[in-house]
């Protein structure tokens, strides 16, 4: 392995979801969900293979039924207006849409402000890229139990070497809705000083409290935003890796020069399930939300009955809390421990931070399964106290 990615080895998702398989434990680390998404999507998957539609090479920027789909949503959901030839591109799950865009768009030693916890492909896509990182960290808010970004720690991170800022919201791993003052002020210094903004927004529909404000609905963003979002979240098909990238002609042709040379193009079938799935009536995006809602619920109390400290998440599919009330500090031998204590499996936060110690008394669990086995491994979590 080279230098720029030695310090990464394996991800914390696939060793945590072996450890799962490994121990027989239920898996509340990696984040997917032990539900398929709706019937119908998948029957258009079947069909598109079985008529031979997307079983040779698709073409590059995505099928034209999907890009057509994705604005047909963007302006559904948001009233942003995208051209579906030159304003969209279809990838290999929103994975290939942050590292697409990071190779795009980095020059070699350019800095990325990400908020830090962060999900762990930023760290390796920005350092492949070449760039530097500079987080800027999420805090636990006393009154409110939740985690809040300090726009004054974000202002003072700019530098004359920020080329953009790598934003997530919501927020995995704290569940951290943005508000929509918050993402003014963002917007406004990303002007001011003419950074570029790549907004993860995969867990966009995913939103408790609050409401989900896309970034590049702010003035003078639509132009230097990429956003991109996932089926694999909206649409519980995380092993079909669909995602994709919105924004101006300019930014969208810089992450498609950069998909062209890593997948060159996206899987066909499922992007004619995909097309038909954000077409879907607003009732299954409220459905789905609502579902989440009630995980969260079942998952957050019965956390908070077994002592862990909770910070209910406004989104997203994933609570943290803090293991320093059932008197444990290391969130990595905990989760090491934790299948053999009691059957369960969760993440530890520090590997979401680049200050190892800064997250260390803390672990994210998911909840993004069904209600029997959030209760079951609620029940399980009791033992440890
Ligand atoms: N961004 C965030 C914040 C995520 O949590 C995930 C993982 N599920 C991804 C991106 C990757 O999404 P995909 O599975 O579509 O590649
Ligand atoms: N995004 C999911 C999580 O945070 C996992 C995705 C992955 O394993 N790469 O758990």
């Amino acid at each position: 392995l080279n230098r720029r990615l030695a310090e990464f080895g394996t991800t914390i998702f696939a060793e945590m979801s072996a450890l799962a398989v490994r121990t027989g434990s239920i898996n509340l680390g990696q984040g997917f969900p032990d539900t398929d998404g709706p019937e119908e999507v998948r029957e258009a998957a079947v069909r598109a293979l079985r008529d031979g539609r997307g079983n040779q090479y698709p073409p590059g920027p995505g099928i034209p039924e999907l890009r057509a789909a994705v604005t047909a949503h963007q302006q559904r959901w948001y009233g942003l207006t995208y051209d579906p030839d030159t304003e969209v591109l279809v990838t290999a799950g929103a994975t290939e849409a942050i590292a697409a865009s990071l190779l795009a768009l980095l020059e070699p030693g350019d800095e990325v402000i990400a908020l830090e916890p962060y999900y762990d492909s930023y760290a390796a896509c920005i350092a492949m890229a070449g760039g530097t990182r500079v987080p800027v960290t999420l805090r636990p808010s006393p009154e409110e139990a939740c985690y809040r970004l300090d726009l004054d720690e974000l202002r003072d991170a700019v530098t004359d070497r920020t080329r953009l800022i790598l934003l997530n919201t919501p927020h995995n791993p704290t569940g951290t809705v943005l508000s929509r003052a918050e993402l003014a002020a963002i917007a406004e210094l990303a002007c001011e000083r003419d950074l570029l903004v790549v907004t993860d927004e995969v867990y966009e529909h995913l939103v408790f409290e609050g409401e989900h404000v896309p970034m590049a609905s702010f003035p003078g963003m639509r132009e230097r935003t990429v956003s991109i979002g996932s089926a694999g979240k909206t649409f519980s098909f995380t092993g079909w890796k669909v995602g994709w990238v919105t924004g101006s002609p300019e930014l969208v042709g810089a992450v498609r020069s950069a998909k062209q040379f890593l997948t060159y193009v996206s899987a066909g079938p499922f992007q004619y399930a995909v097309a038909e799935a954000l077409a879907l009536p607003d009732d299954y995006f409220h459905g789905l939300r609502e579902d989440l809602r009630r995980k969260r619920d079942i998952l957050a109390d019965g956390l908070a009955e077994a002592g862990f400290r909770v910070f209910r998440p406004s989104g997203t599919y994933f609570i943290t809390t803090d293991i320093t009330a059932l008197g444990e500090q290391d969130g990595l031998a905990f989760c090491l421990g934790l299948p053999e204590r009691c059957g369960v499996v969760a993440v530890p936060n520090a590997v979401f931070y680049d200050d190892k110690t800064a997250g260390r008394n803390l672990v994210r669990f998911a909840f993004c399964k069904k209600d029997e086995v959030l209760r079951a491994a609620a029940t399980r979590l009791k033992q440890l106290s």
